[in-house]
């Protein structure tokens, strides 16, 4: 067995998929997508969400912020403790109001990977951790399936810190609310690359409404960082035919990540 094969064979284990299954048409090459996002205009962050089935009304990056302008430059001096402090003691939006805990974030603050996904559930509003539910142990699995760990050179985050009533998508001034903390903590952690988890993520960081069918196996760029675009994990455990599409997500994203190590290697 190659080491292509093997690596193959070890993360479709790792995502509970039959080894039998095989990559269809083959992944475009990294480098060659990087070289597509170099044309990618990089967009301002929080757009209003729309519901992964169905497409809505996605407002320029001109669009007004939510809150006020102090309210976001303040956010965006604060270190880590600081902006910790805000989010737990937030009352921006009005998914404040039925939370348990706030749920900020978890991994290495100097991470080459970010995460994100769309909000808290259940589990995650009760333990104030992001992805500690199913979809967490899938996501878990993913990441082991690329020798990652959540805490090892891994960030992961969500759009909003509260959790949305009856697992809902978050509305979009909820979104907005809360778009100036992801944004810090973006600036501070400065990842290699963001992979959004789901069209939510997607649609809030690339300010651009489209299905995740369309984003994926694209470079895309926030704000000069590349983005990779994948299936929710919570999707995945939905829609196992899917689990396949991620597989090959991750795959792209590990060469690029590659790629873009070479590259900063060469630049030096
Ligand atoms: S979701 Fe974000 S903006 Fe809304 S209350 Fe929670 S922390 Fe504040």
């Amino acid at each position: 067995m190659s080491v292509t094969t093997s690596r193959r064979a070890l993360m479709l284990r790792e995502m509970g998929i039959s080894p039998q299954w095989h990559l269809r048409g083959g992944a475009p090459s990294a480098d060659a997508m990087l070289a597509e996002a170099q044309n990618v205009t990089a967009v301002a962050a929080a757009v209003p969400h729309a519901p992964e089935s169905q497409a809505g009304a996605v407002p320029s990056p001109e669009t007004p912020r939510a809150g006020s302008d102090d309210r976001r430059n303040e956010i965006m001096r604060m270190d880590w403790a600081q902006i910790k402090a805000c989010v737990a003691s937030c009352t921006a939006c009005t998914l404040h109001a039925r939370r348990n805990k706030t749920v900020f974030g978890v991994g290495d603050e100097n991470a080459d990977w970010l995460f994100v996904g769309e909000g808290p559930g259940a589990d995650e509003d009760a333990q104030g951790e992001p992805f500690v539910g199913q979809a967490g142990k899938l996501l878990d699995s993913m990441l082991a399936a690329i020798q990652l760990k959540r805490g090892a050179n891994v960030y992961i985050a969500n759009v909003v810190k509260c959790r949305p009533p009856g697992n809902r998508n978050p509305e979009p001034a909820e979104a907005l609310a809360c778009e100036p903390f992801l944004h810090r903590q973006i600036e501070l952690i400065k990842p290699r690359l963001i992979v959004a988890l789901g069209k939510v993520a997607a649609v809030n960081l690339l300010a651009r409404e489209a299905s995740v069918a369309s984003m994926r196996r694209k470079v895309h760029q926030y704000r000069g960082i590349p983005l990779i675009v994948t299936y929710h994990p919570a999707y995945l455990l939905r829609s196992l035919s899917e689990k396949a599409h991620a597989w090959e997500d991750l795959c792209f994203a590990v060469d690029t990540m590659a790629s873009l190590k070479n590259a900063a290697r060469e630049t030096i």
